[in-house]
């Protein structure tokens, strides 16, 4: 039967498909008995997952290196601990032999009483330590429930699942994954960002969709608007095939613009930058008349994989870049990993109390100074080859700043030293993504060429807010006073120093926001490409000199309403 399941559109597209429904975790699983003959099988299972799940922590185990190798390490020996302990598997042996339980409902009960032993612990050490079983035994479900045809069954079909992460996106896709749905997650997620990148429709927070949507279920998908219709009707599929002629007509329209100027009604000009993940954003960012790449997020480049990219993987990656960009210049971002961006090859730390507030970006960078390096040489070394800046993620104090500095100094010298052409300037960035930065952006600006405002994490730095948790609602979000006033203070202070300001986040891209952007005086974005012709067009439709006299009344909002009542007084 049709049924209409709203959430929210995180990267946009329609797409039909038949459903694969991911479901999230061991513990969601319903009681489930077996016949005596069916024991012997059942156990055979578990054993088989058991091992696989054994061998998996030994592979990864054995792929560790880096700084943070042994502490990782000391995780996953506890892991494979607990997977050889006797408790552990006697009882589930107990349950599918004794009990007639199937495997998957063994795995949670066996669970659940063991959970029930480390609640009534007194030490909060070992309390903690469920977080570890649970992993253990997600692990076990995972393999009880991997079928060998899963890479190849996904054509044309479209994942359902509770979370999406970064790392995945790009492998699903290439399995013929045609769009996402996920029950929790925000449009500003790194997976958003990617799925964007990938012009994979998705659709976030859709939260009924885990209880309403089965295998195999016909799916419309509208990344635009946030819908998931369940077994479409005649009218519902009329109306899809309409959507992709009218994005196509759109495309069309908006292709128009591609050789036009990004300017200002008033005739000023602004330059559109792109953000970019991928060979594909660059050729776009390319063809569309970017003025360079404002953001190439490196991490991306990490993620998808165990080993690290060696300095020679990374130096034809970025040289790519600047090849593709043919002399305007290219952003690349150092390593920004941790939080969201957790990778596969156990830098980024696990297990933090709080990841965003953790061990990341240059944080990260600067505690594994080895990969640091390899990442600035190989940077560096594309300079060779075309105008290449550095820009530095999360950055919080100047310390961090002039640590950089000192590197990049020592790594120029060496480099040359060895016979590299690298670039008479490489200019050196800061992101502003931490308030600390933004309100003190005058006490380091001396230290780099330009900065870039990352309002993703800003809004979610400055207003406490998560920015991949949906449970706050609209809390996350940039149409706060306060984010106006720091943009304002950077923007001031870049300007009185000469220095280029550019912003990076999402907002960035969003038709909506450009005029707070031009009002607040920005003439540099960086967007994905995707956004690039309709930004374009929202731009040439203003008149940058009435939006300045109005940033006054801008900055003296005091809340959402009133910059919304503003945007809807100049807002075309
Ligand atoms: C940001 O935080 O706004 C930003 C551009 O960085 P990222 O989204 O990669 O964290
Ligand atoms: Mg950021």
């Amino acid at each position: 039967m049709r049924k209409l399941l709203p959430g929210h559109g995180a990267s946009r597209g329609s797409a039909l498909g038949r459903a694969r429904v991911r479901l999230p975790h061991a513990l969601d699983v319903a009681e489930q008995r077996i016949r005596a003959r069916e024991v012997d099988d059942e156990l055979a299972r578990l054993h088989q997952a058991v091992d696989a799940a054994r061998a998996e922590m030994h592979d990864l185990r054995a792929r560790l290196h880096g700084a943070l190798a042994r502490e990782v390490g000391e995780f996953i020996d506890l892991h494979a601990l607990l997977l050889d302990d006797p408790e552990l598997l006697q009882g589930l042996d107990d349950l599918i032999r004794k009990g007639r339980y199937g495997a998957n409902y063994a795995l949670r009960l066996q669970r659940d009483r063991l959970a029930a032993v480390f609640k009534d612990m007194d030490d909060a050490y070992l309390k903690s330590r469920m977080d570890d079983l649970d992993h253990v035994i997600g692990r076990i479900h995972a393999h009880l429930h991997s079928r060998p045809s899963d890479a190849e069954g996904l054509a044309g079909e479209i994942l359902v699942s509770d979370t999406v992460a970064p790392s995945e996106l790009a492998q699903l896709q290439a399995q013929g994954v045609v769009a996402v749905v996920t029950a929790t997650g925000s449009t500003l997620s790194h997976s958003a960002i990617l799925a964007r990148s990938l012009h994979m429709p998705l659709v976030v927070g859709a939260s009924q969709v885990l209880a309403k949507v089965n295998d195999g279920d016909a799916l419309i998908v509208d990344g635009d608007s946030g819908e998931v219709i369940v077994d479409p009707s005649a009218a519902d599929l009329r109306a899809f095939r309409q959507r992709l002629k009218d994005a196509a007509r759109e495309q069309r329209e908006l292709g128009r613009l591609r050789t036009k100027p990004t300017r200002t009604r008033d005739g000023v000009d602004v330059a559109l930058h792109a953000n970019a993940e991928s060979r594909e954003d660059v050729a776009r960012a390319h063809a569309l008349g970017a003025a360079g790449i404002g953001l190439y997020r490196t991490e991306f480049l990490f993620l998808q994989r165990q080993e690290l990219p060696d300095e020679e993987e990374q130096f034809r990656a970025y040289r790519d870049v600047v090849l593709g960009m043919s002399g305007r210049p290219v952003t690349i971002r150092t390593l920004d990993l941790g939080a969201d961006k957790a990778d596969r090859t156990g830098l980024a730390l696990r297990g933090e109390d709080n990841p965003a507030l953790g061990l990341r970006g240059v944080r990260l960078s600067l505690a594994n100074g080895a990969v640091f390096d390899t990442q600035l040489r190989a940077i560096l070394r594309a300079s060779g080859y075309g105008p290449v800046r550095v820009l530095v993620p999360m950055v919080s104090v100047r310390e961090e700043l002039v640590l950089v500095r000192r590197r990049l100094a020592r790594l120029k010298a060496q480099l040359r030293k060895a016979g590299h052409e690298i670039a008479a300037e490489v200019p050196l960035g800061a992101m502003i993504e931490v308030p600390s930065a933004a309100i003190c952006v005058e006490h380091f600006i001396d230290l780099v060429d330009f900065v870039s405002v990352g309002t993703n994490d800003l809004v979610q730095y400055l207003l406490a807010a998560d920015r991949n948790n949906d449970a706050l609602g609209e809390l996350y979000s940039p149409l706060r006073p306060s984010l106006l006033r720091l943009l304002d203070l950077v923007l001031r202070t870049g300007r009185a120093h000469g220095k280029q300001v550019t912003v990076c986040g999402e907002i960035a891209g969003d038709p909506a926001m450009a005029p707070i952007l031009l009002a607040l005086g920005l003439a540099h974005f960086s967007l994905h490409p995707s956004n690039m012709l309709e930004l374009r067009r929202a731009i040439r439709a203003y008149d940058q000199a009435e939006l300045q006299a109005a940033a006054g009344k801008l900055l003296g909002a005091r809340d959402r309403a009133g910059i919304e009542r503003w945007l809807a007084r100049v807002a075309h």
